[in-house]
């Protein structure tokens, strides 16, 4: 049924924004337009975008609202969050399908998003009523030394359109149970998603202003929500560039910035690994929603003693993927998720070829029969990627594994670490001497041993190291301590002035 939010024809959604909990409409000239890239010809939704204006106005709205949320007790702010979370389990598989339709990951896949972000609303909605500081003893006596954690005020968060649900809600989530309120700025292409997160809070009963949503260009309207003066943070998820756009302005300004950016995954298969394990875990990491996740495996190192047996194996998994529709029960993978990023694959397919790598399957772009009209790429292997190579070294963001072989464990790990990135990695092996010496000399923020680099849970720290992330990590406590301001109180309670050498 059409709500405030939305207005449908049987086939396009007209969305709006959202501000100062008002459905309204942006003053951008310029539409944003939600197709199937699937199938690009069936457009989903459209809008017209918020500009620079807009951008003040929700941070206006967000101000007003302020005083009264930070008013409003952890544990209350945290029911809305455990209802919002008890209506998107209702609303589980419906949303699920919007998004295979809107992101083009296939079924199953979104699914297991939106129950992750379930999780992690619930567990954000569990920290209202823990959410304190500590007290410690004083050197003095009848003296209390205690902490606070306080919310910041207005943040930003500005999300990708890889994950377009579960992103939002883990920086989303925490902002709002430390007593933040929020400007939501979620991916240009995903925007039916973020209507429907938004909804769900509003429903939930956010108080009016305490979540914004504003729908726009990030090239044209992005800086505001970092340079204007009452942004007291920013929670960023993307790529490199602008996440070091946004750190660099963020920085200047000295406010708290976090921005979880790109990957180059490695995962290592050793000699002495459970070969089966590791292929289930290569295929998922490689190719699971279509390569387009920050903790895709999209190099994997092979220890010479096993490689063609493993890239045997491998092969005949890669060549049984269907690739096609995500709302296909028979499909193991979508498309990418628009033309331009469809482009970027097969670019980096080019430079794989150019630059002397192997290429084992794949390569090439489905325009057959229901891959007509879709952004579809094959499930690509590349073997013998030299370590300098671009492949080797650049995100690509789409289903194609680079492989490279080591002689020595040493030199396994040497390669691993040969990288701007450091989001997460992988090891495969029976060896726990092996394991531990990785998970201490591997350079990134999560490691997995035995299992595929995807992956997280709410209560654990999630984000990377080098190029991959700067700022606190997300999701867990250190995700909520990131939207809180610590404070320490002195509490004297001798009622008399006294001498201390103690300063
Ligand atoms: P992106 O192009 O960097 O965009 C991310 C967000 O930033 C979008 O909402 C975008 O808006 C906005 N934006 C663009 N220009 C901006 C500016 N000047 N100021 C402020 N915001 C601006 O990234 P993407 O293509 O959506 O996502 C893919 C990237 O995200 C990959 O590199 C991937 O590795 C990374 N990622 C990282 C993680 C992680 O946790 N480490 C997780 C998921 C994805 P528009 O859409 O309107 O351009």
């Amino acid at each position: 049924m059409p709500t405030a939010a939305t207005t449908s024809t049987p086939e396009i959604s007209v969305l709006k924004q959202f501000i100062g909990g008002k459905w309204i409409e942006g003053s951008s000239a310029k539409e944003i337009v939600s197709t199937n890239p699937a199938d690009s010809r069936q457009v989903l939704a459209k809008l017209k975008g918020c500009d620079k204006n807009d951008a003040v106005k929700a941070i206006d709205a967000a101000e007003k609202a302020f005083p009264a949320w930070k008013a409003t007790p952890p544990p209350v702010r945290g029911r809305i969050l455990a209802k919002a979370a008890a209506i998107a389990r209702a609303r589980k598989e419906e949303l699920a399908k919007l998004m295979t339709r809107e992101q083009g990951k296939i079924l199953p896949e979104a699914l297991g998003e939106m129950e992750k972000g379930i999780n992690l609303m619930e567990w954000f909605a569990g920290e209202g009523v823990r959410l304190g500081g500590v007290s410690m003893p004083s050197e003095l006596p009848q003296n209390l030394l205690y902490t606070l954690r306080q919310p910041l005020g207005v943040v930003s968060i500005i999300t990708p359109w890889n994950f377009p649900w579960a992103i939002p809600v883990w920086k989303i989530s925490p902002a709002l149970v430390a007593g933040n309120c929020v400007i939501f700025k979620p991916a240009s292409l995903v925007p039916a998603m973020a209507v429907e997160i938004v909804k769900i809070f509003e429903e939930a009963g956010l108080p009016p202003g305490v979540l914004n949503l504003v729908l726009g260009s990030g090239s044209a309207m992005g800086d505001v929500l970092v340079e204007e003066p009452r942004i007291k943070a920013v929670s960023f998820t993307g790529s490199n560039e602008i996440g070091r756009r946004v750190s660099s302005i963020g920085g200047a300004r000295g406010i708290k910035v976090t921005c979880e950016m790109g990957g180059k995954n490695p995962a290592v298969v050793w000699g002495d690994a459970d070969l089966k394990l590791a292929l289930a875990g290569v295929m998922k990491g490689a190719f699971g929603s279509t390569g387009q996740r920050c903790t895709a495996t999209s190099r994997l190192i092979l220890d010479e003693r096993v490689a063609d047996e493993f890239l045997k194996l491998l092969l005949a998994e890669v060549k049984k993927i269907k690739v096609g529709d995500g709302l296909d029960a028979a499909v193991g993978m979508g498309p990418a998720v628009d033309e331009a990023q469809l482009l970027t694959d097969l670019e980096y397919i080019e430079i794989g070829k150019v630059e002397g790598a192997k290429l084992l399957c794949g390569g090439k772009r489905l325009t057959d029969g229901d891959h007509k009209h879709g952004w579809f790429v094959e499930p690509t292997v590349f073997d013998g990627v030299g370590p300098r190579s671009r492949l080797w070294q650049e995100e690509v963001f789409g289903p194609v594994l680079a492989v490279a072989r080591a002689k020595t464990f040493d030199e396994a790990l040497a390669l691993a670490n040969d990288s701007a990135f450091g989001l997460t990695c992988a090891l495969y092996t029976q060896d726990l001497t092996l394991a531990m010496r990785f998970c201490e000399n591997v350079e990134a923020g999560m490691v997995h041993v035995n299992s595929p680099t995807i992956g997280g849970e709410a209560q654990v720290p999630f984000g990377g190291v080098k190029g991959s992330g700067v700022g606190e990590r997300e999701m867990s406590k250190e995700g909520l301590h990131f939207f809180t301001e610590l404070k320490t109180v002195f509490l004297d309670y001798t009622g008399a002035s006294r001498s201390s050498n103690i300063y």
